[in-house]
């Protein structure tokens, strides 16, 4: 149960000149595309992209380049790439282009600078998503713990989901129900529940059984103790609970392959 399709793209970095600038709620969405974005793909919930900002001192763009058809070179200095949820993935005739809904949010570094002041025809590079993991087709039930960098998998989670599956969204941190409701949109039934209390205790009034996939991601800390409760508590493996650190508060690029529980590091 809860089998996720895996599928290899290749893998490469591309160019992207921004050719849409839209204000969606808390987020700025950004419409990228180039040349070489002809078979960019992305088919999964939980897909992600590093895409390389300016430095924000100089305002030069330092980024991998292709190597081959398959296979990126990474420069020697400096480079200021940051991890987003692919979306609106579309044909435009000679290529595609792609949609990333960056949070505005305070002590912004290169990735949320760079949004406050995005303007058609800027440029940045993308690498990946090297492969995507389909939404699981079987799950009775799927509850998704999500902040606002969250979001946007939440709504891929929606869209990929079969109409079979019950949909539970649960929001922390700055995001509120109403908020929710308006990003995720109203083409499917979800419920919506904004957290007042500590995480393990909203998921636990949400009741997670044998048959829901759970998926929990965004800010770190936060996590910890809900990703005890699923792992320890409930017994429920990465299969069918899924949780990904996606920023840390106070740390600067964090890695989201670092474990978010440090005693118990199988993510
Ligand atoms: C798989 C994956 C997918 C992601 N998808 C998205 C997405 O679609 N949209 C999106 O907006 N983000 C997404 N994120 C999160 C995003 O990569 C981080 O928030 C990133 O740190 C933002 O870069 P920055 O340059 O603005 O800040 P950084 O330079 O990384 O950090 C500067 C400071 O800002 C803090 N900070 C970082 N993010 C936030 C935040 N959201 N709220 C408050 N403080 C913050 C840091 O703790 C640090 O103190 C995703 C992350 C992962 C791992």
């Amino acid at each position: 149960m809860f089998e996720r399709e895996r599928t290899r793209h290749r893998f490469t970095a591309r160019p992207a000149t921004v050719t849409t600038v839209t204000d969606v709620g808390d987020y700025v969405r950004v419409t990228l595309s180039g040349d070489t974005f002809a078979d960019f793909a992305s088919t999964g919930p939980t897909d992600h992209m590093r895409v390389y900002f300016p430095n924000p001192v100089t305002g030069e763009l330092v980024a991998p380049v292709a190597d081959g058809d398959d296979g990126i070179t990474r420069p020697a200095a400096q480079t200021f790439g940051r991890d987003f949820t692919p979306l609106n993935v579309r044909d435009t005739g000679t290529t595609r282009s792609v949609d990333i809904d960056i949070l505005r949010h305070a002590d912004a570094g290169p990735a949320a600078q760079w949004g406050a002041r995005v303007a058609v025809g800027d440029e940045l590079v993308v690498v990946g998503p090297r492969g995507s993991a389909s939404a699981p087709q079987d799950a009775e039930r799927a509850l998704l713990v999500v902040d606002g960098t969250a979001l946007p998998a939440a709504s891929r989670f929606v869209e990929l989901l079969p109409e079979s599956t019950d949909i539970d969204v649960l929001v922390y941190g700055d995001v509120t129900e109403d908020a929710a409701r308006a990003y995720l949109g109203d083409a499917r039934r979800y419920t919506v529940t904004e957290a007042q209390l500590e995480l393990t205790d909203e998921a636990r009034d949400l009741a997670p059984d044998a048959g829901t996939f759970v998926f929990a991601a965004g800010e770190a800390s936060a996590l910890l103790p809900l990703r005890r409760y699923l792992r320890r508590e409930l017994g429920l493996g990465p299969a069918q609970a899924a949780v990904s650190g996606y920023w840390r508060t106070g740390v600067v690029a964090w890695d989201h392959h670092a474990p978010i529980d440090p005693f118990d590091p199988e993510d």
